[in-house]
């Protein structure tokens, strides 16, 4: 079980991206070795490593890094591990938001939601209750999360992730059409309360499409 307790030591961020590896994977966000996880401890940051079962993560398969993304730790190099593919990606959230954790779902709502306006630049939302779980969004607010489009590499979409960021600082998640997304918080409790929030609204978002339901109301006396 998953004990809701902040990092203390890199012992601890270790173990807790095992633990949150094997819950993540009931979730459907991390299976078939997709998606990522990664908290960051102080000047030190702790990834899992690219292409192995999330799921069956052990706390000597981590990799610790610096501020600057250099691998300082990691497990025996006779194993062959490398680091996650995501890094530069996790690099921009704790950069450019100073994230304490940051999370890569294979979500199938997150990919669903992309796919309701192939054109649209942005996922948007406004009059749910699950809204008030993102750090700064209350239950009226129009709430967007960019949309930026899928590369042949993980890594590939590291600029058009930052650029997406940078436009749009309410965000607390990128998400990459036909794939998934990246959701950061301050700690790895808001990244994981983050990333429930908006698999919730993308749900909605598909649920509501499919059903023919607007997801935000067209009356004006709920406005
Ligand atoms: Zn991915």
């Amino acid at each position: 079980m998953i004990r809701q307790q902040p990092v203390t030591c890199g012992d601890d961020a270790k173990r807790l991206i095992c633990e949150l590896g094997a819950h993540f994977y009931t979730q459907g966000w991390v299976s078939g070795t997709g998606g990522g996880i990664s908290i960051r401890h102080r000047k030190r940051i702790y990834m899992a490593p690219s292409g192995v079962l999330k799921e069956a993560l052990e706390p000597d398969m981590i990799f610790e890094l610096d501020q600057d993304g250099a691998v300082i730790s990691g497990p025996d190099p006779a194993l062959g591990y490398r680091v996650s593919e995501c890094q530069p990606l996790f690099m921009h959230a704790y950069r450019q938001r100073g994230a304490g954790a940051v999370l890569h779902a294979h979500s199938q709502w997150a990919a669903l939601a992309t796919m309701i306006d192939e054109q649209a630049p942005a996922f948007v939302t406004s009059h749910l209750e699950m809204q008030k779980g993102l750090s700064g969004v209350g239950y009226y607010d129009q709430h967007s999360v960019p949309i930026i489009d899928n590369t042949a590499r993980e890594c590939e979409l590291a600029d058009s992730l930052g650029e997406a960021m940078a436009s749009y600082p309410q965000a607390h998640a990128v998400l990459v059409r036909r794939h998934g997304v990246y959701v950061w918080g301050a700690d790895w409790i808001s990244a994981k309360r983050h990333a429930e929030c908006y698999d919730y609204l993308f749900a909605m978002a598909v649920r509501c499409h499919g059903l023919g339901i607007p997801l935000t109301p067209n009356r004006a006396s709920v406005i």
